[in-house]
């Protein structure tokens, strides 16, 4: 007897007759002679609507109470498939985070989780009930309510799988897989059958919401396969796993971005030691997660700092910045919402050169300007204005070949 683990994301819990779906694809794994947990989302567009009232009070409101709300969706989808398994007539029973002790760090509305108690789970398990499991949720050592971060019940999804030691992780969301790039702004993405972790990690750090970056984190780290698949028909979907000699070893195996960063420019700082971690200190205090970072050479004593942070957060770092300029002395602070970072990742980047001058003449021939470049051993990424983000990646797609099978020359050696 196996122990498989499910998650169904929100468009697939969306709607009544979706948890029906799923309750049924549920049952029919159990009578196959498995122990299912299910992990669930709430029904899709209910964290946003939730994120929403938040902001309609207040929206500096305190980050313990955004959690008490927006971790309601995922209550009310789980008793509801719980309900929805119960009129097929098996037993089910339906868990908060709390409940099974998700227990997680302090940090609201981004936490981390730290341990899961699994006894409840697998008592429920041996007493022959569905177990259906609350993701984006945890409780911290105190008792309160925490939350992962958008797109956290994929985490939840693979936590719970480490720490019942599942034979199965599958993530089952609206597309059948994980692809070249977002299949729903590419009609030339290519399904991948294999990824592995490291390129996953990449793709989904730089934007690929299709798994939480933390969901590939934890895989990787306690060496569980994830099957990513749709809830919507029965086609095998992407496995991500450890790195293997079978792997595609593309030189670029997927393109991913990200519109939810925007970029802060600080100019004509006086270049001298301490000004840097003034700056960033400073940032970090509020909170804010810087991502990128450039700075200009120094011209006569001054220089210029850019960098990106999330677009949430960029309001507030620009006024946070402008309260400590008397100490910095900069000319200027200001910056540009209207941004998306295109990134390209492979493995076989590794051993080739000039990969990143292809993506910068891919992007000059649409006339696209770069305005920030960061590169790591397996990816580069750029910085351009949204309106082209749609037409970067189709670029960078086609430049690299990624609608194509990696053929063996273009194998790493
Ligand atoms: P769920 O609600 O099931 O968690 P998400 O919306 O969080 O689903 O993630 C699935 C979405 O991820 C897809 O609909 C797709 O638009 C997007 N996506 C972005 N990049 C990729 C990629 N490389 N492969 C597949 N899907 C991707
Ligand atoms: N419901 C949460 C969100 O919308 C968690 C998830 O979907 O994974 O971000
Ligand atoms: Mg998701």
């Amino acid at each position: 007897m196996a122990l498989v683990v499910q998650k169904y994301g929100g468009t697939s819990v969306g709607s009544i007759e979706r948890i029906k779906n799923v309750a049924r694809r549920v049952v029919e794994t159990k009578n196959r002679g498995n122990q299912v947990v299910v992990v669930l989302s709430a029904m899709s567009g209910e964290t946003d609507r939730l994120i929403a009232l938040a902001n309609e009070i207040n929206s500096e409101h305190s980050r313990r109470e955004h959690d008490v709300l927006v971790a309601s969706g995922e209550q009310v989808s789980i008793s509801l498939m719980a309900m929805a398994v119960e009129s097929l007539g098996e037993k089910a029973i339906s868990f908060l985070g709390s409940q099974v002790s998700i227990k997680t760090d302090n940090d609201h509305s981004r936490a981390r989780i730290k341990a899961i108690d699994s006894r409840r789970i697998m008592e429920a398990l041996a007493s022959g009930f569905i177990v259906v499991v609350a993701g984006f949720q945890g409780v911290d050592d105190e008792g309160n309510i925490t939350t992962l971060g958008r797109g956290g019940s994929d985490t939840s999804a693979v936590a719970v799988a480490a720490a019942l030691q599942a034979d199965v992780c599958e993530i089952y969301t609206d597309v059948d897989g994980v692809y070249t790039t977002d299949p729903n702004i590419c009609n030339k993405a290519r399904k991948l059958d294999k990824i592995s972790y490291d390129e996953m990690l990449e793709l989904s750090s730089l934007g690929a919401k299709v798994l939480q970056n933390r969901s590939v984190e934890f895989a990787q780290k306690y060496g569980i396969p994830i099957h990513v698949r749709s809830s919507f028909s029965d086609l095998e979907g992407t496995i991500v796993c450890k790195e293997d000699d079978n792997m595609e070893k593309a030189v670029v195996s997927g393109v991913a971005y990200n519109k939810n960063e925007a970029k802060v420019t600080i100019r004509g700082i006086p270049d001298h030691p301490g000004i840097a971690a003034s700056i960033f200190s400073s940032i970090a205090d509020e909170g804010i997660v810087v991502d990128m970072i450039i700075q200009n050479t120094s011209a006569e004593g001054l220089t210029d700092l850019t960098f990106t942070v999330p677009k949430l957060d960029y309001e507030h770092a620009l006024s946070s910045l402008k309260r400590i300029n008397d100490e910095i002395g900069a000319r200027e602070i200001n910056g540009d919402r209207d941004i998306a970072k295109v990134s390209i990742v492979g493995i076989g980047m590794r051993t080739h050169a000039n990969v990143a001058g292809r993506m910068f003449a891919a992007l000059s021939r649409e006339n696209i300007n770069i305005m920030m470049i960061s590169t790591s051993e397996i990816k580069v990424s750029c910085v351009i204005a949204e309106k082209y983000t749609e037409l970067a990646v189709r670029v960078l797609h086609q430049e690299f070949e990624l609608a194509k099978e990696t053929t063996d020359e273009s194998k790493e050696v």
